[in-house]
Parts: C-alpha cells; structure tokens; sequence
C-alpha cells in the first residue's frame, strides 16, 4: 500500500525516492554504527582532546552525528577544497577554506563520508601531517575499495560499499539528495547511464 506523503519534508523525500534504486544502508543502521564508533573512538581517545576535521560539505551530516556520539571532549574544524578540473570528480584538488586553528601537536581524527579512489584523502593526510599533528587516524563512513589508488590507513571504518554511486545522508548528486536520511543508490537513468 503506498503510504500518503504528510508534511512539505515527507513530499520532497517522497519526489527524491524516484531517483533511488535501492536504499542501502537504512536510518537506524546508520545511527548503531555512528554510535558504535562514537565510543570506539570515546574510548581510544580518552584523556587526549582529540580534533575531527572534514571536508565540505558531504561529511557535515556523518561529523554531527558522530561528534554527539562522542562522550569525551572533542572539537571538530572543516576545511572546503575545489577540484582543479570541475565537472571532474577525480583529480588533484585544492584547498579552498583552511582549518581555523593550527593543529600542531593535536590529536587529529580526519572524518571522511567515502574514501573511493582515496587520492582525496591521501592529498589532505600528507597536507596536515606536514603541520605536525601529535596523532592523525582517519574515520570514514564508507570504504569503497574497487577503485583504490592511494594505499590510505583507515581506522575507523563505518561500512564497506560496494562500487556503485550512493546519495543521502549528506551525500549529494549534483547538490541534491543530501537530506536523505538514508543512503541508496541512484537509478543509472538518472546518472545518465541507461
Ligand atoms: P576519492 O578521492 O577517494 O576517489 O573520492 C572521494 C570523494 O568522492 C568523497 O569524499 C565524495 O565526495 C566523492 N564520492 C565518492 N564516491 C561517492 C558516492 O558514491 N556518492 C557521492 N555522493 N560521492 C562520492
């Protein structure tokens, strides 16, 4: 039975669900596992302060999410980078908003939505581990591992993901989706492909 759409939020999901061709990871799994490693890292970092970094804007919604998972003081800083060939989603990228605080001698968590090819995320390591950082492990929602290209260390890892193209839960297609609070999969008709 097609359930009735009941506020102006339920509509909009309800016209976004066409684009989706199957919900991956639902509400509720996504909440237990931010959860799960909100107090693994609770626990690994007791004591240390330790400072989330993300990047813009896809990782917004995991970086809330796990900073209220957290029990122990943390801080969380963004930084916003720009691909120096846009429409591309791979390429050498840019920083275009730093840190607002020096991060020497911190105890850095990097928070990443996907690592994919992992060249992102090997460009942004090898940039604040220049700055002196006391520790620096990465925590990624989804590891996508097929395409690999950078060997990057993942400690903390939320799911592993298939190589398909996902949105929601602030992962984006061309700025929509991101408010999923879910994460599926896109039709290829929508991605062009079919
Ligand atoms: P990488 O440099 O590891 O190839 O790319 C990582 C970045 O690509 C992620 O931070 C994310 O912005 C984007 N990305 C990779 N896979 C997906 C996906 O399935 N969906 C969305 N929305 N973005 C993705």
């Amino acid at each position: 039975m097609e359930t009735v759409p009941t506020s102006p939020l339920q509509r909009a999901q309800g016209d976004l669900m066409r684009g989706i061709g199957k919900v991956l990871f639902t509400e509720a799994e996504i909440r237990r596992r931010v959860a799960e490693l909100g107090e693994q890292i609770s626990s690994d970092y007791a004591g240390l302060d330790p400072l989330l970094v993300g990047v813009l804007k896809g990782v917004a919604f995991f970086m809330s999410d796990l900073l209220r998972a957290i029990t122990i003081p943390v801080r969380m800083d963004f930084m916003a980078i720009s691909r120096y060939a846009p429409g591309q989603g791979k390429g050498p990228v840019r920083l275009v908003k730093d840190l607002d605080q020096p991060v020497e001698g911190q105890h850095l968590i990097f928070v990443e939505d996907v690592v994919d090819t992992g060249l992102t995320l090997g460009y942004l390591l090898r940039t604040l581990r220049a700055r002196g950082p006391a520790s620096l492990e990465v925590c990624a929602l989804f590891d996508k591992t097929e395409h690999r290209l950078a060997k990057v260390p993942i400690k903390y890892r939320g799911f592993d993901l298939p190589d398909r193209f996902v949105v929601g839960y602030g992962l984006d297609y061309r700025e929509e989706y991101r408010h999923l609070p879910f994460v599926g999969e896109l039709r290829p008709e929508v991605l062009g492909l079919a």
